[in-house]
C-alpha cells in the first residue's frame, strides 16, 4: 500500500515553511522535483568522503569516485533497462541530449530536402535545435498537429512520415496538456519509412515505467532534476550501432584514445561523448534517485499520481471560471495547466504563493501550443510522490481566494 505521508517524510523540504507561518505546498515538480534525503546525503557522502577526480587516479579516493560514478551508471542503465551501461550517455540535462544528438548525429545525416518529424505541443528543448539543424542543413521541419482535447492529430501521420522523412521526435508526456502520448505507436510508424526516432521523456520517466528495450526508440532523453535528481545532470540513451557510428560531440579529456598534435582518435562509448571532468556528485545523486524510486516502485508511482490528478481534475472543475487545457484523466499525467476567467496567470500564481502554494505560470517552454490555443500563458500545477489531496484541497481554496480577490 502507498503511504504518501511516509513518502513525504523522505523530503526535508517538504517541512520548511514558504512563509512564517505558512506550510509550503509544492506544486511545481514538473518544472523541478523536490530531492529526498537519500539524494542530498549520497551527493554529501561523495563530497566529504571520497571527492576526486574519476577514470584518471590511480589513489584511493579516485577509485571510489570512479566506482561509484560508474555503478551509479549501471544502476541508471537498469532503471530504463537499457541493454548496455555505455548506451547511457551523462549529459547537463535532456535539452543537451537534443543538442548533441541534432549536432552529432543530425550534421552526418540530415541535407538539404529532409524532412525532420516534430509534434507542435513539443518543448522548446525538442524543438529550437532542429530548427538550428533545419537553417543549416536546408531540411523541412513538420508537425504532427493536435486536437482541441490536447492529443496528437495522428489522421495524417501516413503523409507526414514519408519516405523523406529523416526523424522523428516528440514528446512521450506533454509538460502542458499532460497528454500520454502513444510512444510505441510512433516508433513503429517511423520505423516502417525507415526513420530514426527520438523519445524526450522528461515528463515520463520520473512518473511511470520507462522501458527502452519495450520502447525501442533509436534516441531517448531525460533529466535528472525532474526524478528526485539534481540539477546539471541527464541522460542521453541511444541504440548503440547509431552512437558507435556517431562522431564526438565536444572534444577534449577523456573522449580520446590517442592523441598527437596531428589529430586524435576516439574513447569507447560512453565516454566518446563524455568530455572534459563529468559532474560526478550529480552523478551519484541521480544513481540515489533512481534508488529511491525504484525502492517506491514505478508501477506504484505511476498508480498514486494517477489518484491524485483524477481528484485534482474532478476538485478543479468545481471552480467557476477555470478551465484545464488537455485530455481526459485517463490520457493524462500528473499536470494540470489551467486558464482563470478574468485572471492572469502571474497574478494567479503571485496570490497562490502567498497562500504558501508554489504553481508555474508562463508558456512553460511551449509558446507554439499556447500560441495555437490563443494564450500567452497558462498556470500550471503538477503533482508527485508526495502529492496528498490535502494539498489539492489548498489549491482549490486558494483558487477560490483568487476568485474573491478579482470579484469574479
Ligand atoms: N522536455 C520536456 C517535456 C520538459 O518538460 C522539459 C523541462 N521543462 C524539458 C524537455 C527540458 O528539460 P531541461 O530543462 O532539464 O533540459
Amino acid at each position: 500500500m502507498y503511504d504518501v505521508n511516509k513518502v513525504r517524510t523522505d523530503f526535508p523540504i517538504l517541512s520548511v515553511e514558504a512563509h512564517p507561518g505558512v506550510p509550503l505546498v509544492y506544486l511545481d515538480s514538473a518544472a523541478s522535483s523536490q530531492k529526498p534525503a537519500a539524494v542530498i546525503d549520497a551527493m554529501n557522502a561523495y563530497y566529504r568522503g571520497y571527492n576526486a577526480n574519476v577514470h584518471r587516479g590511480i589513489h584511493r579516493l579516485s577509485e571510489d569516485a570512479t566506482n561509484a560514478y560508474e555503478g551509479a551508471r549501471q544502476r541508471i542503465s537498469k532503471f530504463i533497462n537499457s541493454p548496455d551501461p555505455c548506451q547511457v550517455i551523462f549529459v547537463r540535462n535532456a535539452t543537451e541530449a537534443f543538442n548533441l544528438v541534432a549536432y552529432s548525429w543530425g550534421r552526418t545525416n540530415i541535407s538539404a530536402g529532409d524532412e525532420i518529424l516534430l509534434t507542435e505541443m513539443e518543448h522548446h528543448a525538442n524543438l529550437v535545435p532542429w530548427q538550428l539543424l533545419a537553417e543549416e542543413t536546408g531540411a523541412t521541419l513538420r508537425f504532427v498537429p493536435f486536437l482541441e482535447d490536447g492529443t496528437l492529430d495522428l489522421s495524417d501521420l501516413s503523409n507526414l512520415l514519408n519516405e523523406r522523412t529523416k526523424l522523428f521526435s516528440f514528446t512521450a508526456v506533454s509538460n502542458v496538456f499532460g497528454t500520454i502520448n502513444p510512444a510505441k505507436q510512433l516508433i513503429e510508424a517511423a520505423r516502417e519509412v525507415g526513420a530514426v526516432t527520438m523519445v524526450d521523456a522528461a515528463q515520463a520517466v520520473p512518473h511511470m515505467p520507462v522501458d527502452v528495450q519495450e520502447l525501442d526508440p533509436d534516441f531517448l532523453a531525460f533529466s535528472s532534476h525532474k526524478m528526485c535528481g539534481p540539477t546539471g545532470i541527464g541522460v542521453l540513451y541511444g541504440g548503440r550501432d547509431l552512437l558507435e557510428e556517431m562522431p564526438p560531440f565536444m572534444g577534449g579529456g577523456d573522449m580520446i584514445r590517442r592523441v598527437t598534435l596531428e589529430g586524435s582518435t576516439w574513447n569507447d562509448l560512453p565516454w566518446k561523448f563524455e568530455a572534459g571532468t563529468p559532474s560526478i556528485a550529480e552523478v551519484i545523486g541521480l544513481g540515489a534517485a533512481v534508488d529511491y524510486l525504484s525502492q517506491l516502485g514505478m508501477d506504484q508511482v505511476l498508480e498514486h499520481e494517477q489518484f491524485i490528478t483524477n481528484y485534482a481534475l474532478e476538485a478543479l472543475s468545481e471552480v467557476k471560471g477555470l478551465k484545464v487545457i488537455g485530455p481526459a484523466p485517463s490520457q493524462k499525467g500528473g499536470v494540470a495547466a489551467f486558464t482563470l476567467e478574468g485572471a492572469h496567470p502571474h497574478d494567479i500564481a503571485e496570490l497562490l504563493d502567498e497562500s504558501g502554494i508554489a504553481v508555474r505560470a508562463g508558456h512553460h517552454c511551449a509558446m507554439p501550443l499556447h500560441h495555437k490555443l490563443g494564450l500567452t500563458a497558462t498556470a500550471r500545477a503538477s503533482f508527485y510522490i508526495h502529492t496528498t489531496t490535502e494539498e489539492v484541497d489548498k489549491l482549490v481554496q486558494g483558487l477560490n481566494r483568487v476568485r474573491q480577490v478579482f470579484r469574479l
